[in-house]
Parts: C-alpha cells; structure tokens; sequence
C-alpha cells in the first residue's frame, strides 16, 4: 500500500503541541448547556422537548425524519430552561435546547448497550448513538457506513492523523482509549464485511504508533489491522490526502471514498463507536484541546457538549489575557467565532484562545511572483491565478482553474512571504463559481 517515495505536496507547519503530554481531565457540569439543534450536515432536528421539562443525560431532545440526520441527546440531567433561536458560528441561525442542570448527572433509563445481529442493526444503532463525522465534517456516521457500493468496499481507513498546530485530542484518545479504536474498527470491519484496515498516524507520535501496534497484536489481529506511518506534514489529515498517502489513489472534489472501495472516518468516531457498541452512551461529551496563549492552563479536556465557550475556557483556569481571537478548531482550517458564549457542538475537536500579539494579521504585501504557494498546493492549483480570475469575476476561468477543488487547507497562505490571504479568496471564489452556476 501507499506509493513509496511519492506524496503530495505539503508543508511543514510549526506543531504547537503543547498539551501533548497532559492526561485528559473530565471538565465539571456547567450551570446551563445549550444545546444545537443543528450538529451535522443535512436538516436540523427539531426539539422533542419543551420548557420545563425534566430531562437526563443520554435523552433524545431533538430528531428529524430527515434522511440526512443524526438525533441530539441531553449532555446533562435538570430542567429545559428555554428554547431559542440564537445565532451560530456560520453567521445562521439555529434552535437550540437551553438545560439548566441539576448536577445529578441521573442517565436516561432507556441507555443500554445496542443488540445487533446484523449490518441492518448495527447501522441503526449508529444513528441511535448520534454520531457524526468527528473529525470536523459533520456528516452522519450511519449513512457513511451505508454506501450504495458496500459490496465494491474492501478498505477500512482511520484517519489519526492531527496535522493541525495545536491539537492533540486525537493523539490523546489514541494512548488513553486505544482498546476502544480497535474495538470500533473490528466492528466495522464484521459488519460492512471489509478485510482490511489501514489507521494513518503520522510518525511525530511514536508512543501512539506502539500503543496502537500493541493493541493490535493484543487483538490478534496483526495481519489485518496495519498501522500506517506517515509524514509529519500539513495537511496530512485531510481526506483526499490521506487516501493518495495510503492508497496512491487520486480523489477529486465532490466525489466519495467509497467510489474508491474506501470507507474511512476520523479516530475519534472509531473510538466512539467502540464505546457506544459496549454502554449504549450516546454522543453528549466531546474530548478537545483548549489552548493558545490567552488560556491560564491549557489541556486536554472532556467536555459537556453545548457548553459554553466561556464555560469551558473557566475550566482551564479561565483567560489569562484578553482573548482576541478564539478559534473552534485549529488555526488553519478552524473557524474564528466573535464570541465565547457559542456552545460547543459535537464536531469541535479544539478552541484556541489567543492573546493580541498571537491573533495579529500579519500586514499584507504585494506578489513576488515566487510560485510558493503553487508549490505547496496538494492538488498542484495555482493561487495567484484563482485570485486574479476571482477579482475579474471570471467564473469560467476559475472551472478551468478547477477552484471547486480547493479544500481551503491555508497552506498557499501559510507560505506566501506576501501574507496574501489566498485561501480566504479561494472560499469566496468557489461561493461566487456555485452562484454565477445556480443563475
Ligand atoms: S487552500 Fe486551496 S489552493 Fe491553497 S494550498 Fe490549499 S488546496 Fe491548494
Ligand atoms: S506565494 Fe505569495 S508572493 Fe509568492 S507567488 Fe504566491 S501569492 Fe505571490
């Protein structure tokens, strides 16, 4: 597997791992949760529950009979304090479930580990659990191990790669959860009947490859679960990246793994599923990385989902400076949100909170035309053309430049001596290419 000695292009970014090394701690209840009803791709739930209402952790509060959607539970027990319409992280607005909580922490009666016989059964309780794509897409679990194909899928990936500065939730679960991975991805394996499983880590984490490799063995399953070592480059965890690594297959834009004979998810939801298939806990926590130099202790930290922002930078020692940026997410592909009352949502995987010297924009300068952003696309692109077709208002241009195949991983921006915000453009490019197609 892989093409040896071949890769995309990629660069290497400064890793800022800083809570590599800290054990995960279990953040306290917070007074209030508010809850989303809108946590993966696809229609919003609609809320099962109404003020007043008692509620336990693990509870359906929201579902929807959309194809396309996974149910939300309570994180916490207490009473639902008010339903409300409040703007989110995407400039939209959203319904969400406001719990005050009673700090019991009392579990659903209905919670108990899923009976499954069957692929049917088990894709079923995927979307009884409430799982999403963990790894920053959103996109419902059940349906992704569903493909039409099944039958022309014979590779499992687990993506462990964390490429991003910053973030090591991920390399925690691997040295703290590892049997619960392993256990997620043998359930996949029985009941989409796949033979092998790559899981690509990347080789900056040597203590989680020997981990995992234990674990393995422990499993007996050596010959048919392989760790894969990669590169410890950006952006490396991306999907179609990620493939290309293990693989050699190309991916274009819009196009699914499965049309590949691949299925391949984040480690954080294999793990998940392996914790799920044994308690029947839905998803109501989330293990992040709170980090950035306005943070009094940085850390990893499990998490209530539909805590507050505010909330949880309270739980790492609360704001030791102003914050001025706070990112969900890393600082390359995460989302840069106005204010620390937005609640977390079950794709967060880090919230960076950075002082003023480390949120400053660096001043932008004009082209020297030194092709180092073309040099470091994965997809080879070329930016400064993207750019200038995008200030022409070029639509067919950008086709031809193939825009629409830029994941916006910020790498052409990270190089440019310039500091022009290339990536930036390229979003609003391929927003103004689907316009000028939808006319
Ligand atoms: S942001 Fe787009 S153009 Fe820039 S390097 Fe990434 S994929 Fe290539
Ligand atoms: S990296 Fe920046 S300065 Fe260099 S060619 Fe690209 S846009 Fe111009």
């Amino acid at each position: 597997m892989g093409q040896q000695g071949k890769h995309l292009n990629s660069i290497h970014v400064s890793h800022e791992k800083h809570t590599a090394t800290c054990a995960t701690e279990i953040m306290a209840i917070p007074e209030t949760v508010c809850i989303s009803m809108s946590q993966h791709i696809g229609a919003p739930c609609k809320p099962l529950v109404a003020k007043g209402d008692a509620v336990k952790v693990g509870q359906v509060i929201g579902d929807t009979d959309a194809f396309v959607s996974a149910p939300i539970h309570s994180s916490v027990s207490g009473t639902v304090k008010d339903i409300i319409t409040m703007r989110n992280v995407m400039g939209g607005k959203d319904q969400m479930v406001v719990i005050e909580a009673d700090g019991k922490q009392e579990v659903w009666e209905e919670i108990k580990p899923p009976v499954i016989n069957d692929m049917k059964d088990f894709i079923a309780a995927m979307r009884a659990s409430g799982l999403v794509g963990l790894g920053g897409a959103s996109f419902p679990t059940h349906i992704k191990l569903n493909p039409k194909n099944l039958d022309e899928v014979e590779t499992l990936i687990v993506n462990a790669a964390e490429c991003e500065p910053f973030i090591t939730s991920d390399h925690r679960l691997m040295l703290e959860n590892t049997q619960y991975i392993i256990d997620g991805v043998l359930a996949v394996m029985k009941y989409l009947d796949i033979k092998m499983a790559y899981i690509g880590v990347e080789e900056n984490k040597p203590d989680a490859i020997e981990k995992l490799n234990a674990v393995i063995k422990e499993n007996g399953h050596e010959n048919d679960i392989k760790v894969h070592v990669l590169r410890a480059r950006y952006p490396q965890g991306a999907e179609r990246v990620m493939i290309y690594e293990i693989t050699g297959k190309t991916m274009n834009a819009g196009e699914l793994p499965a049309q590949y004979g691949i299925v391949l998810s984040n480690v954080t939801t294999f793990a998940f599923i392996g914790q799920y298939l044994k308690t029947g806990r839905p998803l109501t926590t989330k293990r992040i990385t709170v980090d950035g130099n306005a943070i009094a202790e940085p850390k990893n930290i499990i998490v209530p989902i539909g805590t507050r922002l505010a909330d949880v930078a309270a739980a790492c020692g609360g704001y030791k400076a102003e914050p001025k940026k706070i990112i969900m997410g890393g600082p390359m592909m995460g989302r840069a949100v106005y204010s620390d009352e937005f609640p977390l949502v079950k794709n967060n995987n880090a919230i960076l909170f950075f002082d003023g010297p480390q949120a400053l924009i660096p001043e932008e300068t004009g082209c020297i035309k030194c092709g180092m952003c073309t040099r470091a696309c994965p997809f080879n692109l070329l930016p400064v053309s993207m750019v200038e077709a995008y200030e022409n208002k070029d639509a067919d241009k950008l086709n031809k430049l193939k825009v629409m195949q830029c994941m916006e991983c910020g790498s052409c921006s990270y190089v440019c001596p310039a500091k022009r915000p290339l990536s930036f453009t390229h979003k609003m490019a391929k927003a103004f290419v689907k316009e000028a197609a939808s006319k």
